[in-house]
């Protein structure tokens, strides 16, 4: 009866919940266990110069190589590699590997090449000092200014003084730092002028609905007017049209990233494309998108 039934429903409520508990325990150990097997691998996306049609930076975006799933993609790991703490080693993991990379590409290809990669405020919280970054690049002989280094907006937010002092320390060593995803979520544009920043992205969310309503191209505009009067080189993300990279050059948008140009690429793909840019002088070479 309506008893049986009702007993039934809990018992699968509580067996799923034991289920959901299991996998989640072995995610877990799965990720203890790509960190150790090499399993995790860096995608490079090119940042594209607007004036240029060159590529300027590369962001290095995580995937885990998992044995039985394929490649995982970080939205699906990296909420849970923050949750506990594992986040700390791998976050130190892709610094190394996108500044080793780096390095080897700029001495190859490309002298003025800088790479991005982005660190959560988990990672700031968890790690004590600067993680020995700062020393890695003196070490490989990369200057500063080779890195930048993607935070949110939420860290700035509720900036605590060992988050500030952190920034600061970057600064000084010339790491340059870049907002991401800026405009989603939070209003207070006071920590704008609080803190010292080099790039401000423009949120995805606002590059596609540019090309669909012409209001739609209000924010993007003033997003980059407030981003000059205070120093921000700005770059647009998931730029996917001509249409929306044409309206984003003529409003002075600095650098653009998206499918339009490239999606995120192995190692291999996007040493190709360097390859094929090299010696050529910047603006002669159109570049994916750019014709
Ligand atoms: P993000 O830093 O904002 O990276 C941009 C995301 O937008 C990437 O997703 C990229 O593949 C995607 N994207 C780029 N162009 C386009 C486009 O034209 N259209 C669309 N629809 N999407 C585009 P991905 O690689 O899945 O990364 C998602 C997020 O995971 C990143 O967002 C970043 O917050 C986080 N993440 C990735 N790698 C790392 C890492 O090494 N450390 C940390 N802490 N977070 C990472
Ligand atoms: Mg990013
Ligand atoms: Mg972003
Ligand atoms: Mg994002």
């Amino acid at each position: 009866g309506a008893k049986d039934s009702g007993r039934n429903c809990f018992n699968f409520f509580v067996s799923s919940m034991q289920e959901a508990a299991q996998k989640r325990l072995q995610l877990i150990k799965d990720l203890h266990a790509a960190l150790e097997q090499e399993q995790l691998v860096l995608h490079y996306q090119p940042i594209i110069g607007l004036e240029t049609g060159t590529i300027h930076k590369a962001e290095a975006l995580l995937r885990w190589q998992h044995p039985q799933r394929g490649l995982v993609s970080p939205a699906d790991f990296i909420p849970l590699a923050e949750e506990t703490g594992l986040i700390v080693p791998i976050g130190d993991w892709v610094f190394r590997e996108a500044t080793r990379q780096l390095l080897r590409w700029r001495e190859a290809y490309a002298p003025g090449l800088q790479v991005s990669v982005n660190k959560s405020p988990a990672q700031f919280e968890r790690s004590a000092g600067d993680e020995g970054w700062i020393d890695h690049l003196q070490t490989l002989g990369l200057p500063g200014d080779s890195v930048v280094i993607e935070i949110t907006e939420s860290l700035l937010l509720d900036a605590t003084s060992k988050v500030a002092r952190q920034l600061c320390k970057y600064r000084e060593a010339g790491i340059q730092i870049s907002i991401d995803d800026f405009g989603t979520g939070y209003s207070a544009l006071s920590y704008l002028t609080k803190f010292d920043m080099d790039y401000l992205k423009i949120d995805q969310s606002f590059v596609r609905n540019m090309s669909r309503d012409p209001a739609g191209t209000a924010l993007p505009e003033a997003i980059i007017l407030l981003s000059h009067k205070l120093g921000l080189t700005v770059v647009a993300e998931g730029v996917e049209t001509v249409a929306q990279r044409d309206l984003l050059r003529d409003l002075g948008c600095d650098y653009a990233q998206g499918y339009l140009f490239s999606r995120p690429l192995p190692a291999a793909d996007f040493e190709a494309i360097l390859k094929m840019q090299r010696g050529m002088p910047h603006g002669c070479v159109p570049m994916m998108g750019m014709a």
